[in-house]
């Protein structure tokens, strides 16, 4: 069974041996736009190739890029735990065609590394197009010979991919693998289309316009393609097993967890151990890129991170700082593809203890008083906001971290109220000002953005992330 390390290697090697590049994942801090929270996607560093403002020795490139999506728009957080298929931080595979090749060989490429290389059964995919591509629908059925009802027309933003408000976009097709009747979900565009059952792994984009702040799309220099593959679910399919976090590499993150904490990866317990494996991965590697938790902006995204995974590990029963024990098997598994880990290892481990050991000493204390406040709801009720806003204050609980306890027992928070507190305390803070601890505008707003969406949230513009749905 290939390990998750070979099936990224295999992916590479295919590419470059089909005259790619073989470039390295960049930043998950995304240089080169100040509108992006987090590299998102594997074409951000090549945004500008496309458009043409810049211009690079390859025409074709492959890459396993390292990317985040926890916050904004684009917001995989909650589904952590929840879904089979999304972690904050995973690996996208990518081959790119810079005005070189387009939609036929993009789509032979794919057909043939997962059908050769990687041996996945025929009658197990189908792919979706864009409504009216009729050509990437015909070439579906010329190259992988797929009868019609296998190739599903959709019409909405999953198969119009576009970078953000503006930039590079155009129709694109993706494929789907069938993991079995015996899961529930649907295939895309049905109405059960939300469940694991057909998981997207690859989505191929037909790179032909550049959409411009008005709306208007202009057509790029020359139709290029990106693409992007999700490490871990392909991973998945070639392990034999439905859940990513039942790839090897995420079975060693878990493993770990469960001995520093004593608890069986079982019951209630089970998503903890995932939450916190795969929040692990993606504050260490925001460390490693040079992130460091804070109230504003992308610290505060990586703060949010940590202390969710580190509330996990209190419901656990941990006693100690679970994150910084559990650093070095990531950086075991992981570092000799992204050097960054093992060179940054001491700084990760020292990252995650002060923060675990400084939000411990409040985490304890703002539990109990979530669990007195919500004792008497029931499904569907809501937390009042001012106990919300007490916890965010006072015991350092985002506001996310407080939805997210409280979930499960169908519990949502008063936003209103919480916002409503927040207003008070910044009148009185103006009224009397002294230094503002915990607290800060910035951190307040982001995380009111986060709830409201970005297109309702107007300050902060470089707070912004990219917000595409593909
Ligand atoms: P989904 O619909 O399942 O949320 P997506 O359409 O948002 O996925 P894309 O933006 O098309 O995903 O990204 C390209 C590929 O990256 C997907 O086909 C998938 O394999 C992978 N991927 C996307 N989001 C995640 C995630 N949160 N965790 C792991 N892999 C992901
Ligand atoms: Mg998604
Ligand atoms: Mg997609
Ligand atoms: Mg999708």
């Amino acid at each position: 069974m290939p390990s998750l390390n070979q099936i990224r290697q295999t992916f590479l090697d295919y590419f470059a041996k089909n005259d790619h590049e073989i470039v390295s994942s960049s930043s998950l801090v995304p240089h080169n736009d100040p509108t992006l929270m987090f590299t998102n996607a594997g074409m951000v560093q090549f945004k500008n190739v496309f458009t043409g403002a810049e211009t690079r020795p390859y025409k074709r490139a492959t890459t396993s890029q390292k990317v985040v999506r926890a916050g904004g728009k684009h917001n995989d957080l909650d589904n952590v735990g929840y879904t089979a298929r999304h972690h904050t931080f995973f690996e996208m595979l990518g081959n790119f065609s810079f005005g070189d090749y387009f939609k036929e060989q993009a789509i032979s490429h794919a057909w043939n590394l997962i059908t050769k290389e990687y041996g996945l059964p025929k009658d197990r995919l189908l792919a979706t197009v864009y409504i009216d591509d009729d050509e990437a629908f015909n070439l579906w059925k010329k190259i992988a010979g797929f009868s019609d009802d296998r190739i599903i027309r959709i019409a909405g933003s999953d198969n119009f991919w576009s970078m953000g408000d503006t930039g590079p976009c155009g129709p694109c097709t993706e494929i789907f693998y069938d993991h079995g009747e015996h899961i529930w979900g649907g295939p895309p565009g049905s109405p059960e289309e939300d469940g694991d059952r057909f998981v997207e792994i690859w989505n191929l984009v037909f790179m032909q316009f550049d959409q411009q702040t008005d709306g208007t799309r202009l057509n790029l220099p020359k139709p290029s393609i990106d693409t992007g593959m999700g490490l871990e679910r392909v991973a998945a399919v070639l392990q034999g097993v439905h859940n990513n976090y039942d790839v090897d590499l995420f079975k060693a993150l878990i493993r770990a967890s469960v001995e520093e904490t004593g608890v069986k990866a079982e019951g209630e317990a089970l998503p903890s151990h995932r939450v916190i494996a795969d929040h692990l991965r993606s504050t260490s590697f925001l460390i490693a890129d040079g992130v460091t938790p804070s109230n504003e902006g992308r610290g505060y995204v990586l703060r949010r991170i940590m202390r969710r995974a580190m509330r996990h590990a209190y419901l656990l029963g941990a006693n100690e700082p679970l994150m910084p024990r559990l650093a070095p098997v990531l950086v075991r598994e992981m570092g000799d593809h992204y050097g960054e880990l093992k060179r940054a290892e001491a700084t990760i481990i020292e990252t995650l203890r002060q923060e675990e050991e400084r939000f411990r000493r409040t985490l304890g204390r703002g539990m109990t008083l979530l669990d007195e406040a919500t004792a008497n709801l029931k499904d569907g009720d809501m937390l009042e906001g001012e106990v919300a806003f007490k916890l965010y204050d006072t015991y350092g609980f985002p506001l996310d971290l407080t939805q997210d306890a409280i979930r499960a027992k169908g519990l949502s928070v008063n936003v209103a109220g919480f916002e409503a507190a927040m207003g008070e305390q910044k009148q009185r803070g103006r009224a009397n000002w002294k230094g503002s601890g915990e607290t800060s505008v910035q951190a307040e707003w982001f995380s009111i953005r986060d709830q409201a969406g970005a297109s309702e949230f107007v300050g902060y513009e470089h707070l912004s992330t990219q917000s595409h749905a593909r």
